[in-house]
């Protein structure tokens, strides 16, 4: 059986040929994420182009997951220096009105012109991933003059946070709207939002949007997200632990805790839970994963989240099929054996739609009894959806028609996506297909109890409102 965590594979200069991607399909990568901080809608259109080949050569589904580069202020560039080195205890200048190009070992330019109104003396500025560490000293117009308390190697571009949060800009930036605007039109299947501050965020790409069957992923990664964290877990399909950004802002300590906390949010408020960043960070340069990071994503695993994100590692990593193949690995031994059972009490709730009702039956059900799988036969992917949002060992394999719903599914755990060429309309000759199906992907055998779900329209969306229990080999022919 495969893993039910999923791999989000980010996809970059070390990822993006053919081979790649079909390499990375094959090793269990389950969705691929591309990053528009780096990469263009042109490119973003070829790697989504160039997975649907490599998906239905291998008769795989993959979900893509395009993420928008949001509000990160950067520092500008010097010039021709590829980078300045800067000593602690040393005064360095950030300065809006300085051009690109300008920056000096003394000072350089920043993105964000307003900068300066929003910073006092004594706040601490982390740059480069918090590698650079400066203290504003005094703020003359738009010249804000630090000391440097930790130096380090400045290269042009990198990022700047200011620990605490609070520099933020309200609102979808222009280069995300655009970018939204070309991406939807294509097959793409979530999008990432980056630098959420609240649910406004969200609702505002909900609505650029429209009526798009692409869900809405949002990238926690600021300290004002985590005071508005259950409008956002609302308003979203996922909540994506950006640990990076989100590490610099509220101090890597604060880390385990918060993550532990967004995780139970997601699984509380019935969304997909993602973790992400530095999952196994030495893999970029080494072959094998450290003791730490085997930890690390076995930890998310047993936390219940949905899946794990691998960045640079597959990005511009050495290894990217091989990190992959790793994370597997990890997965699946962490899910057979460190299960935590994470219940969502549901009696107290009451069920949105039929489809849920069949579908939480039908997990609860097979979780406290002989039954081995559950074949779910969906339109849209809203069964498995919900049947994913259930802690159980009950593998799901959501069968559809549907190209959009069977890549859509890829990020749910324990949800094995099969996309079906023709359906049976008749309900015997239906129940057959599904069961010889799962036969040959040695899902189940002969003497096995499995659940089916589906409609009585099939064909129809939103229709599942049938649950029947059958033994393999045993089906009844009417
Ligand atoms: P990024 O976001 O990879 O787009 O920077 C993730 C993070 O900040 O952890
Ligand atoms: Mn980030």
């Amino acid at each position: 059986m495969r893993k039910r965590t999923k791999i989000i594979a980010t996809i970059g200069p070390s990822s993006s040929s053919a081979s790649k991607l079909n390499k990375m399909i094959r090793e269990g990568a389950d969705v691929f994420r591309v990053n528009m901080s780096h990469a263009d809608v042109k490119e973003t259109k070829r790697i989504v182009e160039q997975l649907k080949i490599e998906s239905s050569k291998l008769n795989r589904p993959v979900a893509t997951m395009i993420d928008l580069q949001g509000q990160k202020i950067r520092i500008k560039d010097f010039g021709k220096k590829k980078f300045v080195q800067l000593k602690s205890n040393e005064q360095f200048i950030l300065d809006s009105s300085l051009p690109d190009g300008k920056g000096t070992k003394d000072n350089v330019g920043i993105t964000y012109k307003d900068l300066y109104k929003y910073l006092e003396e004594g706040d601490e500025l982390l740059l480069s991933d918090a590698i650079i560490k400066l203290e504003v000293i005094k703020i003359v117009k738009t010249r804000i003059y630090t000391n440097v308390i930790r130096g380090g190697k400045l290269k042009p571009h990198q990022g700047i946070n200011k620990k605490g949060g609070g520099l933020t800009l309200r609102g979808i930036t222009q280069k995300d709207k655009n970018d939204l605007k070309e991406v939807i039109k294509i097959d793409i299947d979530y999008v990432a939002v980056s630098f959420v501050r609240d649910e406004k965020d969200i609702k505002e790409v909900r609505r650029l949007i429209g009526k798009k069957p692409i869900g809405i992923i949002a990238k926690i990664e600021r300290a004002e997200a985590l005071s508005k964290i259950d409008e956002i877990a609302a308003a979203s399909d996922g909540i994506l632990v950006a640990r990076g950004d989100l590490g610099v802002e509220i101090g890597i300590e604060q880390l385990p805790a918060v993550q532990d906390r967004l995780i139970r949010k997601s699984i509380a408020f019935d969304k997909i839970a993602i973790v992400a960043t530095q999952m196994m960070e030495s893999m970029i340069t080494n072959r094998v994963p450290t003791r730490a990071e085997v930890f690390d994503v076995a930890n998310a695993v047993t936390s219940g989240v949905d899946a794990i994100m691998l960045s640079a590692e597959t990005a511009i990593g050495r290894y990217p099929v091989d990190v992959v193949q790793e994370a597997c690995r990890i997965c699946e031994i962490a899910e057979k054996t460190n299960r935590k059972i994470l219940k969502v009490n549901r009696k107290e709730e009451s069920f949105v739609s039929i489809d849920q009702v069949i579908a939480l039956s039908a997990v609860y059900a097979a979780d406290n009894s002989c039954i081995k799988a559950i074949a779910c036969l969906t339109e849209t992917g809203s069964t498995p959806k919900w049947m994913s949002r259930v802690q159980s060992n009950i593998p799901i394999y959501a069968m559809t028609k549907s190209n959009v719903a069977s890549r859509k599914i890829c990020m749910l755990k324990g949800v094995y996506s099969i996309k079906l060429n023709e359906v049976e309309y008749d309900h015997a000759k239906a129940n057959k297909q599904v069961i010889d199906l799962m036969v040959e992907k040695g899902a189940v055998k002969k003497g096995d109890f499995v659940i089916i779900t589906k409609g009585d329209l099939m064909g129809t969306s939103g229709s599942t409102n049938a649950l029947k229990i059958v033994e393999v080999g045993n089906l009844v022919d009417v």
